[in-house]
């Protein structure tokens, strides 16, 4: 009960120091996820401490069958991959083959039917789900930037970060030129109130406030949308950086990204197809040869 009113406040405290005394988010979905986890929690075995030392955790899918509902069809056909702890793992695959559900479950929002998932070596279902959750950073596709400043928005999820933490983090990725820019620096409001970021920055932001978590395993919805060459470079260097500390699991939409990681993973309808290098994928396997020409981004 501790560790869950502990939760409680953590997600809901800072929302009081926020700009007119109601969070604004520019993504509405975000928040409704929120409130979501919230809803969801069950009872919290005892000795959960929803704390995170940071050090980087392996992931095992071993025949991961899961469907969203009795009458949905099946989503996971058996899916079975390996992350090793550490290093930068990457998912591709076409849309609707089932990479955000691999997130969805691996933040148990959902549970899989049949196989067994596990993180750092022990079965998610066996984890405290506050310790599970404060052991995984999540940074969605189209990250949220709440109204209120700079500082605010990386502080969101980590309210007792030191100044110290903060400047790694801005340094880490790649904030240090847009915090240098700003008029007031980290004080600046942002957001639709203050000063707009790009797509990029707010993806970095995200990335930053994650990271403040001291997360043991990082889960990266790359966005989408196109990236000038600056911000492509900088998501690159800060994905690679941070893959140097911990593990990172990223859904893969730019070629700049899957040619920079150690393994991806190939998945299509359900299943995982291929498991390799750019270079072993690109001889070995049609799909991903096919979406390295089409799919992504021409680097
Ligand atoms: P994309 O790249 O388009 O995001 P994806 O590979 O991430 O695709 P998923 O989002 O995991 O694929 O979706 C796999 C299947 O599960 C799709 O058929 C999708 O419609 C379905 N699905 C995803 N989320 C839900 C949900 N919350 N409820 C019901 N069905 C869902």
């Amino acid at each position: 009960l501790i560790a869950f009113l502990l939760y409680l406040f953590y997600l809901v405290a800072p929302i009081g120091q926020l700009v007119e005394g109601a969070v604004q988010f520019q993504n509405g979905l975000a928040a409704l996820k929120r409130i979501r986890e919230v809803e969801d929690l069950p009872g919290e075995p005892s000795g959960a401490t929803g704390a995170s030392d940071g050090t980087p955790v392996g992931v095992r899918f071993d025949d991961v069958v899961f469907q969203y509902g009795e009458d949905r069809e099946r989503v996971h056909h058996g899916v079975t991959f390996d992350v090793p702890p550490g290093g930068l793992t990457a998912l591709v695959g076409p849309s609707g083959a089932g990479k955000s559900t691999v997130f969805a479950l691996l933040e148990r929002f959902y549970e899989h039917q049949s196989g067994t998932i596990t993180v750092d070596g022990r079965d998610i279902r066996d984890w405290p789900l506050a310790d599970l959750r404060a052991a995984l950073g999540y940074v969605e596709q189209d990250a949220p930037v709440l109204a209120g400043t700079l500082r605010e928005n990386l502080l969101f999820a980590a309210p007792d970060a030191t100044e110290e933490d903060l400047t790694r983090a801005v340094r880490r990725t790649r904030l240090d030129d847009l915090v240098a820019r700003l008029p007031e620096g980290l004080d600046t409001a942002v957001g639709h109130r203050g000063v707009l970021l790009s797509g990029g920055e707010r993806q970095r932001v995200a990335i930053a406030r994650a990271l403040l978590r001291r997360p043991r395993l990082l889960l990266l919805d790359e966005a989408t949308s196109q990236l000038d060459a600056v911000n492509e470079l900088r998501l690159r260097e800060v994905i690679a950086e941070v893959a140097a500390e911990t593990t990172v699991l990223v859904i893969a939409h730019r070629l700049s990204t899957v040619t920079g990681a150690d393994r991806i993973v190939v998945m299509e309808a359900g299943q995982v197809r291929a498991v390799g290098s750019h270079d072993d994928l690109v001889g070995a396997d049609e799909l991903y040869r096919e979406l390295a020409a089409t799919q992504f981004l021409v680097a």
